[in-house]
This record gives structure tokens, sequence and C-alpha cells, in this order.
């Protein structure tokens, strides 16, 4: 493998790294920046996109026919890791989640009516989107399998009923990917559908309450009550819901382990200010060993999940799924993200646990990486199951076979 950045994605990531310097990290220490749920608030944020649009730094993952600049994977992880040394960073350059899975699988699935209609307002900044699939008990929550939200046909439509939870941005979406049951068999029985908030037949009953901040929109519970959706909404075709859910949920996760390496970078940079400048028992706490070991251990971390990621990138970039690769990224991703939160409070001392830094924010946000788009243990059962298939072929070098 090649690990050279071509100059023009350097180039890219250092703009934006210079953008997020001047204009995001000082909005981080101003209580006015946040909205009621800890995210940046929605007047702030509609002039740091436009500005970020003025400087050519928008929505890079997609192609220029939708108004990107058609990054690969790799690019992508060199910029979007760039993106989120700002906890604001993401959302500014509209390649947060979960817009960015949904633009991205609209731009990979979508007809060209459908993208029009659903991806382009996203691409374009004036709607936010949703995607619906977790059920609370006894729906289908890590095994899809079990889901019961169901689509009936009745002539051209379908008609939905059914319950979803943890819906992440539902509050304030316009546009939804909702995945539903059309028949029960285990393999092409889930159907992907497009609709809109203003669509009858479906309400948000909550939003739920959770232990850190939140995207805009929150995560919420919906519950469906007959919402009919023409057949020309489905995403893909009828029957190809788990298709389309692979397409989505793979790179969405990569682009999650993108950023929380940025978060993780972020984190080690605070503690490495404080350690180097505060003093105790006559010595600085950078030149004590027990710190430099804590730092040490963060920054090998943070470059094996660099590796990780941009193995799993490389691979998709040659049109490959990459589950085995994304899965151990994001296995190791998640849990250094909240190891150096962790460790950035610790050498903080007080400090670090109070608000005076972003460490606090990041500790409560990163528990959530060990739960969403799959928890540890599944992605672990997942490595299982290809190292039963393929033995020690699992740790083969030959990448472009
Ligand atoms: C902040 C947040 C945002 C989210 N956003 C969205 C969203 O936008 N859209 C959406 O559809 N969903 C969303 N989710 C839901 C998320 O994808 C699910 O929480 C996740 O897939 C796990 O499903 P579950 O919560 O039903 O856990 P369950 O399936 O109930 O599992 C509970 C626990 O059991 C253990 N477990 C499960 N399976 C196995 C196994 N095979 N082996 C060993 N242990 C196992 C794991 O520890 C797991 O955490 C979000 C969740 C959170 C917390």
């Amino acid at each position: 493998m090649d690990f050279t950045i071509p100059s023009e994605f350097a180039n890219l990531r250092n703009q934006i790294a210079a953008f997020v310097e001047a204009n995001l990290i000082p909005l981080e220490s101003d209580k006015a920046s946040y909205d009621d749920h800890e995210n940046i608030a929605l007047p702030l944020l509609e002039k740091m996109r436009a500005k970020a649009r003025a400087e050519g730094l928008w929505c890079l993952q997609l192609s220029p026919e939708h108004g990107g600049r058609g990054l690969n994977k790799q690019a992508m992880a060199v910029c979007y890791e760039a993106m989120n040394r700002s906890i604001f960073g993401p959302v500014v350059f509209n390649s947060a989640a979960p817009d960015d899975g949904n633009m991205m699988v609209l731009e990979a699935l979508g007809t060209r009516a459908q993208k029009e209609r659903w991806l382009a307002p996203i691409a374009n900044g004036d709607v936010r989107s949703a995607f619906a699939m977790t059920e609370p008990h006894p729906g289908g929550g890590s095994d899809p399998g079990m889901m019961l939200t169901r689509a009936e046909r009745d002539g051209d439509d379908f008609v939905i009923h059914g319950h979803k939870w943890f819906i992440t941005g539902a509050g304030e979406a316009d546009h939804f990917i909702l995945l539903a049951r059309t028949s029960d068999d285990a393999r092409r029985g889930h159907t992907a559908f497009l609709f809109h908030k203003d669509d009858p037949g479906w309400e948000i009953t909550r939003r739920i309450p959770i232990m850190g901040p939140e995207e805009h929109g929150g995560h919420c519970e919906l519950h469906f009550d007959g919402l009919r959706i023409p057949a020309e909404n489905i995403l893909l075709e009828e029957g190809r819901g788990l298709k389309v859910t692979q397409t989505r949920l793979g790179p969405a996760r990569l682009t999650h382990c993108m950023r929380w390496l940025g978060l993780a970078k972020r984190c080690v940079e605070v503690a490495t200010d404080y350690a180097d400048r505060r003093e105790g028992f006559g010595t600085r706490l950078a030149d004590r060993e027990s710190v430099q070991i804590k730092l040490g251990d963060l920054a090998m971390r943070i470059e094996v999940g660099r590796l990780l990621v941009m193995k799993a990138a490389w691979e998709i970039d040659q049109g490959r799924y990459a589950q085995k690769e994304i899965s151990m990224a994001k296995i190791h991703v998640a849990t250094l993200l909240h190891d150096a939160a962790d460790t950035g409070i610790q050498i903080n001392g007080a400090r670090g646990y109070s608000k005076d830094t972003v460490l606090e924010w990041v500790y409560r946000y990163a528990r959530q990486a060990r739960l969403v788009d799959g928890a540890d243990e599944v992605h672990k059962m997942l490595l299982n199951r290809h190292l039963a298939e393929q033995g020690s072929e699992f740790w083969s070098w030959d990448v472009g076979a």
C-alpha cells in the first residue's frame, strides 16, 4: 500500500485545519455558541456553514455533480480527521452523521429522480435527514432479523405500521430513510423507503434524553400508524433493504472513525498543553514518566486507528465492502476515543472535569461510540465469522486480491 497523501488532498486538509483553528475552536469556549442540547446553535451554524461553503469546504464527500469535491474514502479519512479537531467541525462542513451517511447512500443507490428530490436539498444544506432502523424490544436492534415494522402493499403504495427509536436527528429532519419488513424472507424481507416529515400517518412521540451532547434533532422515538409511501419512494428495490443497510452503514461507520480520530487527537492536544505547563512536587507533569507513558500510549493507539481506517478506506476505494476492516476500525477507535477523553481528564485534574475544556463533552459523547452502528460485541462476533470462514487467510496481506 502507498501511504503518500496526494498534494491535492493534503492542501484540502490544511485548508480545513486552518478553518477549524481560526473559526471553530474559538467558539467552543463561548457558552453563547451552544444550543440547549450542547451542539452548535443553529443561527451560528448557518453562519459558519456559509463561510465554509464560500471557501469551497462543503460536502467534500459527494461528487461534483452533487455539489461536492468527489473525495474517495482515503481522502475523506485525511479531511474528516482534521474537521473533528473541533466538536463543531463535521456539521459545519456538512460531513456529520446522520446526513453524511444518508447523502452517501442516496448518491450510491438513488435513481436520478430520487437524487433530485431527496439528496439535493440535504447536500444544499436546506434540510436535514434521518435513518430509521432500530426498534425497541421485541423489535430489531443489533439483529435486524427481528425487525417488526411492516410495510403492506396497497395498490401502488405501501402502508407502514411500527415503532422505531433512537433515530438521530429526527426532530429536525425533513427527509427520512425507513427500514421496514415487506416479507418474512430472512435475506429479502426488508425494504428501504423514503418519506417526508409532512407525510401523514406517523409521529415523534419522544425525544429520548441521553447522557451526552446531542446531534441537531436529538434521538427520537417514532410511531408509524398508516404512513402511506408510494412504491417510487423505495430506495433500490423491494426486498433489498439489507443491501441498502450494508451500503449505508459500512462507510458511515468508517466516517465515524475518521471523525473520532480527530476528536481523540484533540484530547491528547488538551492533555499535552496542560502537562507542559503544570508543575507539582518540583516537576512539570510533562517530565513525569507516568504521564509520558499515558500520552505515548494514546499516540500509538491513534496511529493504529489511522492505519485500520486507512486500510478499510483503501479497500472501499477498490470497490469492496471491507466489512472485516471496518469492524476492526470501529471497535478500536470507539474504545480509543473513550480512553483518550478519560486520560485527558485525568491529566488535567479538576480542570478536566470542568466545562473549561471540551474533554468532559467528548467523554460523555464517546460512550455512545461503542454502541452506535453496531455494538463492540456484534462487530467481534462478525470478525469471528470471518475468522471461521477464512482461517489464517483472515490476515492475508494481498489486500488488492
Ligand atoms: C446515540 C445513539 C444514536 C443512534 N442513532 C440511530 C439512528 O440514527 N438510527 C437507528 O436506526 N439507530 C440508531 N441508534 C441505535 C443503535 O444503532 C443501536 O443501539 C445498536 O444497533 C444496538 O442495538 P440495541 O440498542 O437494540 O442493542 P441490543 O440489540 O438490545 O443489544 C444490547 C447489548 O447486548 C449486547 N449484544 C448484542 N448482540 C450481541 C452478540 N451477538 N454477542 C454479544 N453481545 C451482544 C451488546 O453489548 C449490546 O450493546 C442509535 C443509538 C445511540 C445510542
